[in-house]
């Protein structure tokens, strides 16, 4: 497959930039959500959780039990390793990972991420991957990405990841998979923003002409995929996100710029442009209830998308080594301390029990 356009070509190189150093911070925990103080917890890789091991992560989940956790994760990981396989990845996501439940999608499946480096590191980085489920490659760079950081825990001592690569499984764990989630909406048009209510659906109608695929809900922050992301922010304080999409192939920032001086100290704003200057993003347009509109703009927290240049699965390991490098140098990449504005805690999700996924075959509802 040839690449789409010189641009891509451009995007490799540019992100290809020399890995800047590592740098220790001081330490900072990441806040409870809930009542119980949820710990953040290095994970080993381990192949299982240890019985009896404290379920809570970095999202308290009530109703969750260490049990029923281990369950989730071991009927989420056959199935997605089913998936992996009928796609024809080399990829093995759960051997090594122990993956944490964060909430559970609008069928009952688990919303899982998983936290790599050390706990308290400062440098922490959020990516998210699998917004979209008919979006392949982002998936393989998302989980080709836990890999890689198991197999540099040496080096990433004083950095902290947390990983969420399958933010809708139902889009994705299914035969005819969806964009959208099984209530048939834009996980990535449904975040709480402040132009959601006045904008969103109008802006759908208008600029989208209804198109199903980008439906941002019939209100803000309906989705339990949406909300999971809200919580992910909200429990890790990232000090940037990286979301991966396809195939619209570009890099787009959103976060503070000169614009934002009003808002955002000027120092930190300036290490904000030194990140999309370094990857050489650019500030594309931006949409009522997308992340990086909460996260960016609203939070501050600089939001780079990484839209990659198509969805093909054969396509996924060229793009994988294409822009490793430019992941490794945002994870890297040490921002000055500022601490994003509190949120209004979402609702604590609900532990759905342990009944099992719905079948890789079954038909989406969305
Ligand atoms: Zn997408």
């Amino acid at each position: 497959m040839n690449f789409p356009d010189s641009r891509f070509l451009q995007i490799c190189a540019l992100l290809a930039g020399v890995a800047a150093p590592v740098v220790s911070l001081a330490t900072a925990k990441a806040p409870p959500v809930a009542p119980a103080t949820p710990e953040a917890v290095a994970l080993e890789p381990v192949s299982s959780p240890a019985p009896g091991a404290d379920p809570k992560g970095l999202i308290a989940v009530e109703g969750l039990t260490a049990e029923s956790a281990a369950i989730h994760e071991r009927k989420w990981c056959e199935e997605l390793s089913d998936a992996i396989k009928r796609i024809g990845w080399k990829l093995d996501p759960c051997q090594r990972v122990r993956w944490q439940v964060g909430g559970f999608s609008v069928k009952g499946r688990p919303l899982m991420y998983a936290e790599f480096g050390a706990a308290d590191a400062e440098n922490t980085t959020l990516v998210i991957s699998g917004v979209h489920g008919d979006e392949l490659t982002p998936q393989y760079v998302g989980l080709k990405l836990v890999d890689w950081l198991l197999d540099h825990r040496e080096e990433l001592k004083s950095t902290r990841v947390v990983v969420a690569p399958l933010v809708n499984p139902d889009g994705f764990l299914t035969a005819r998979r969806t964009r959208v989630n099984a209530n048939g909406v834009d996980v990535n048009r449904n975040f709480g923003t402040k132009d959601w209510q006045e904008k969103a659906l109008s802006s759908w109608k208008r600029r989208y002409r209804s198109d199903p695929r980008r439906f941002p809900g019939s209100q803000a922050g309906s989705e339990p995929e949406t909300l999971f992301q809200e919580r992910l922010v909200q429990a890790v304080r990232p000090q940037k996100i990286l979301s991966i999409h396809s195939p619209l192939n570009f890099l787009d920032y959103d976060g503070p710029t000169a614009l934002s001086l009003a808002k955002f100290p000027k120092e930190y704003v300036q290490e904000c442009l030194r990140l999309r200057a370094r990857l050489k993003a650019v500030s594309g347009g931006f949409y009522p209830g997308s992340l990086g509109n909460f996260a960016g703009r609203e939070l501050g927290i600089p939001t780079l998308t990484l839209e990659l240049p198509s969805a093909d699965p054969r396509a996924a390991e060229r793009y994988w080594k294409s822009f490793s490098q430019g992941i490794r140098v945002m994870i890297e990449f040490s921002m000055p301390k500022f601490s994003v504005r509190p949120l209004e805690p979402a609702p604590v999700p609900r532990s759905v029990g342990n009944t099992p996924a719905p079948a890789p075959g079954a038909p989406a509802s969305g």
